[in-house]
């Protein structure tokens, strides 16, 4: 499947060394930590194994996993999103 990144969309790369601190910064590494953190399109609950980023929804932060549909979604209906890994 061919994904054609538009304008619209801004990617931000993370490297996976990063995810911590990223999480951390963004106030989302306690619930993660926790296993409260979940994937807004599917619920999987989400660790540093599957985060797949984040992105802005109404000013608040949602997150969603690795897999391809989660991701997909993310991107087709948000402008704003920041990949984890
Ligand atoms: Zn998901």
């Amino acid at each position: 499947m061919k994904v054609q990144l538009e304008g619209k969309v801004k990617i931000r790369a993370v490297h996976d060394a990063d995810v911590n601190s990223f999480l951390q910064k963004i106030g989302l590494l306690e619930d993660m930590k926790n296993g409260r953190l979940t994937c807004s399109f599917c619920n999987c609950v989400l660790s540093i194994d599957n985060f797949g980023g984040v992105f802005k929804e109404n000013g608040k932060l949602k997150s969603f996993c690795q897999k391809t549909e989660c991701y997909l979604e993310a991107l087709k209906e948000k402008s704003n999103v920041i990949r984890g890994k």
